[in-house]
Formats: C-alpha cells, structure tokens, sequence
C-alpha cells in the first residue's frame, strides 16, 4: 500500500468507508500508517504517570472480541501498515492471540506493548508463533525497590528481566521503553548497560509527558532541570557512540524545551487510537479536550479517519491562531500539543505553551519553578474508580 496515495484513490469497494463528494475536502488526507489499539485499561501496575485517561474503563465497557477483530479488518483495509496492541496491558485480553492472528494474516506488522509482569514464556511462544512481530517492554526502574515502588507491585524488575530474555530467545526484536522523571533521572547510563545486555534493538528513554494521570502528579515526578542537562549530554554521547549496536530514542520533557514536539506527527496525520470502548481518537490523550468522538461502533474506520469532525478539527493550518500562523517553524511542529494547549490555556487552538514564542510560555516555568524546589508529595496512583 502507498502510504501517500490520496483518498480519492481508494475504491469504495475494498474498504468499508462512506464516501462524500470531493468538493468537501480542502485538505490532503493521506491514509494512517500506524493505529494505536488501547484494548483494555486494566492493569496489574498503578503508574502514577500512566497515560491512560483518569476515568478508566472497566472490563464491561470493552469493545467484544469480533468488534475488535472487525477493527483490524478495516484497519488493513484503510491500509495501516502497523498495530501497536496497547493498554492498559494487553496480555490481560484473553482473545490477543486472535488479534494478533487476524493482523498478521492481513501483512499488518504487530507490536505489542506490555508492562510483562502477568506473561508467561508459553504464551510468548503462542503469540509469536501466531506473528507477533515486536514486543515493547516497559521498564519501571532498574532499581528493584524504585521498580516496585513506582509500579505499586511487588517483584516487578526481575518478572519484566525474564519476559526481556524470553523475548530475544524466540527471535523478536524487544524495545525497552523507560519513562523518565524524578524518581528515576539518574539510571540513563546503567539502563543503556541493560539495553545492551538483553539485547535490545531500541531503548526509549522518554521523559514523562504531563496528561492523564501524570497530570495528577506533577509535584511529584518533575525532575531538576539541572539534571535533565546532564541526562541529555549523556544520551546524545551514547547516541552517537552505540550507532548501529542499540538504537536511542530520547525524548525531552516540554518543561525545559524551546520549542514543542511535533505531537503525533501533526493532529491525524500518520496515527489514529482506539480506546477500550472503540472511540477512535487522533492521539491517547484527546479526550481531555472535551470534544466528541466518533466511536467504531456507529460509523466505519476509514469514515471516521476521512471525514470525522474531531480528524478534521486541526488538520491543516488554517485552524492556527498567531504567532503559529505566521511561524515557519508551523510545518515542522505543526502548533505542538493540542492537549497541553488545552489544559494550560483553556484554548485547545492556542499555541503550545511549551514554546518560547507562545505568550502562555511563562505558565510551563511558573510550573517547573514551584514543583522541582519543593520535596515531591507521595504519588497519586492509577486505579480504576480512583478518579
Ligand atoms: S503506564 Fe503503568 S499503569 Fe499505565 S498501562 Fe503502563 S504499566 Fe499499566
Ligand atoms: S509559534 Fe507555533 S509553529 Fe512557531 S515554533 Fe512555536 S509552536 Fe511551532
């Protein structure tokens, strides 16, 4: 499938979409690339940064096995390249086994995204012997004690080392993903020692973005900034030492940016969500702007992706207010993060805050100001009914 072909180019008959006329359509809608399947928000680890929505979804509210497995269908047919099977954690849906069948059976490549904690090695084996193609591992803390205390579950560190090793035994690429904050700043150089031992063909080390449940413990997960430098000279050295051996993402905190991520790759660019229930989302976190969203169960994929109302909101650039209007930087970060622009100016088209030439920039440093200097508060943990 070309991921740049145009949706006038698709034929009606290969997917299940609905159509409307091409005069309705200003701008260029590429088919997604990738789909973010968030199947269950259950989970036996309470991060207090989990990205997942404060009112978490109970197993009722799931979407069944055969609404799920017709997703994936129309996923293939709407032409995503890659599903990443998220939660939550995922292993907790006892029918993953017929997702990951259904996929591969349709070239979708499959990466599954699990805290570890609760899979076995013969599921492993089953799972890939029915084409899982990745397994993405995250890492709570290599400290036993800070693992278990951040996960709120005993044990954690040494069940996700065995899931670590069972992974590169049956011959999939594991990437170990390592959310960053105060807690855990200093462990760069020894995880990237991990990475390598393991086996690892990719190490995240992501610094904790500030929605969902994170939002809620701000105070108590910001790291020094002072720290944060010292972190990122390191990663960048390691970077450029390890190429081609151990591939190192890093991603900074907005706190301390000049200038915002490119959120998403742009507002429904290249990626859609689906949460538990089947709303279908341009990211994990755009529930918080309060907007509506079509869910899998009233409309089709490909509709949803072409011509929903929440896909179309930010698309483009005529939605952008200044100075992002006027910016030539706009291509490149497309305004940042709708979300943090949101929750900071109650604006979700203002300009990311996270960007020095935003006029709400001084909210992002008031908020790092008054949290690193204080002593962290205990966290507020993620469980469902909690919120
Ligand atoms: S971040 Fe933690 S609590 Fe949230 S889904 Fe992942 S492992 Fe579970
Ligand atoms: S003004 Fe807008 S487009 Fe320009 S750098 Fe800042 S966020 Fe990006």
């Amino acid at each position: 499938m070309d991921g740049h072909s145009l949706v006038e180019t698709l034929d009606p008959a290969e997917t299940t979409q609905e159509r409307t006329p091409r005069a309705a359509r200003q701008v260029q809608v590429d088919p997604p690339l990738g789909m973010l399947a968030e199947l269950t928000h259950r989970c036996p680890l309470q991060c207090p940064y989990c990205s997942n929505p404060l009112k978490l979804l109970k197993a009722a509210d799931e979407l069944d096995t055969e609404t799920w497995l017709s997703v994936f269908s129309q996923a293939a047919d709407l032409g995503i390249l890659q599903v990443h099977l998220s939660g939550g954690e995922p292993t907790l849906r006892q029918d993953l086994e017929q997702f990951v069948e259904r996929l591969a059976s349709r070239g979708v490549y499959t990466n599954l995204i699990t805290a570890g904690v609760n899979l076995t090695q013969e599921r492993l084996r089953n799972l890939v012997s029915r084409g899982l193609d990745h397994l993405q591992l995250s890492l709570q803390a290599i400290d036993p004690v800070i693992s278990d205390k951040i996960g709120n579950y005993k044990n954690s560190l040494a069940k996700k080392l065995d899931v670590a090793r069972w992974v590169r035994e049956a011959g999939l690429p594991l990437t170990i993903n390592a959310p960053t904050h105060r807690h855990n700043i200093g462990q760069a150089p020894a995880l990237i020692e991990l990475a390598l031992e393991l086996g690892a063909d990719r190490l995240e080390i992501a610094h904790v973005q500030y929605y969902g449940w994170a939002a809620n413990n701000k105070a108590a997960l910001m790291p020094d900034y002072e720290r944060v430098l010292v972190e990122a000279a390191f990663v960048a050295e390691a970077k450029t030492r390890l190429k081609g051996i151990l591939n190192i993402d890093y991603v900074t905190p907005d706190h301390y940016a000049q200038f915002p991520k490119p959120c998403m790759g742009g507002w429904a660019k290249d990626v859609l969500n689906i949460t538990p229930e089947g709303k279908v989302l341009p990211c994990h976190a755009a529930e918080s702007l309060g907007m509506r969203f079509d869910t899998v169960k009233d409309r089709p994929l490909a509709g949803i992706w072409y011509e929903g109302e929440a896909f179309n909101r930010f698309r483009g650039f005529d939605w952008m207010k200044e100075p992002c209007r006027s910016c030539p930087r706009k291509e490149i970060d497309f305004g940042g993060c709708r979300c943090q622009a949101f929750a900071l100016t109650g604006d979700a088209a203002a300009t990311d805050p996270a960007c020095s030439l935003s006029p709400n920039h001084h909210l992002m440093e008031e908020i790092t100001g008054s949290y690193t200097s204080a002593e962290p508060p205990p966290f507020v943990y993620r469980r469902i009914g909690r919120a």
